[in-house]
């Protein structure tokens, strides 16, 4: 691995991490959204409660008046039919089912104004709760078209993030691009991480040989960290200057791999 392939996948897990924040943005977009959206789907679901229940009362209404025009009629042709009685048998028949009809009828018109009065009223309801709805509505709306607005623009940076992304895998090659990949596959964000001054690991800061150091400061292949497995590659400038009070540590480290080196006879590149 040469230097330069390790910092191409510094510089994917950097693209990468802005991905994931980006799309961390838009998650946390998506969640005000709901927030904002909140009470008027409370009023709504009311709304809706209420219109159903209207509408079955309403179904309830027509039916009980019907009955109670059918009763109605009913005592009409009884009445008729008791002017033309034969006999008292048949007038105290006749006259037994006419109560029967004319009880039955009072109790069914009582249920009727009942029933006209849970609408009117019910009615009202449903008119202040719309209108209650609809205020919502308006009152959230522009806070609504903001966040949509921001969450466009969030999902076309992601776009462009994805499209640079895909454009930059294409100057990589493909093994690296798979070790990288099978590192993050695990669930892990981090695939590569910067040795640190002091010759650790800038993942997991566990201390690396002196002789892993070395190759990872100066050689060609590519080192992964033994404990956590990350990619290890060379701190850049702006790494190395961000650590001063280190770079003694690195001097002595540096010499120390080069004198492992000469020890096992292998040059230090
Ligand atoms: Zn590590």
């Amino acid at each position: 691995m040469t230097d330069q392939t390790r910092n191409a996948l510094k510089e994917l897990q950097r693209l990468d991490e802005e991905i994931e924040e980006a799309r961390a943005r838009i998650d946390d977009i998506v969640e005000r959204i709901a927030d904002v959206d909140e009470p008027a789907l409370a009023l709504e679901s009311e709304v809706g409660t209420t219109r159903g229940r209207l509408q079955e009362l309403k179904v309830e209404e027509r039916r009980v008046e019907l009955s109670a025009r059918e009763k109605g009629a009913r005592i009409e042709r009884l009445e008729e039919r008791l002017k033309g009685v034969r006999n008292v048998r048949e007038e105290s028949a006749v006259s037994a089912e006419l109560d029967m009809v004319k009880r039955s009828l009072e109790t069914e018109e009582q249920e009727a104004y009942s029933l006209i009065d849970q609408v009117r009223k019910l009615g009202l309801q449903l008119e202040e709760q719309e209108s209650a709805l609809e205020q919502a509505k308006a009152e959230i709306e522009p806070r609504r078209l903001e966040l949509q607005q921001e969450r466009a623009d969030q999902e076309s940076a992601l776009a462009e993030m994805r499209s640079q992304r895909a454009a930059f895998v294409e100057t990589v090659p493909d093994g690296e691009i798979r070790m990288y990949e099978g590192i993050r596959k695990g669930g892990r964000r981090r695939a590569v991480a910067a040795l640190t001054e002091d010759g650790a690991c800038g993942h997991c800061f566990s201390v690396l040989p002196l002789q892993l150091q070395n190759e990872i400061r100066h050689g060609r292949d590519l080192i992964r960290c033994e404990a956590c497995g990350v990619i290890l590659a060379q701190p850049s400038p702006e790494e190395e200057a961000a650590d001063d009070d280190g770079a003694d540590d690195a001097e002595a480290a540096d010499a120390a791999a080069a004198a492992v080196d000469d020890g096992d006879g292998e040059a230090a590149e």
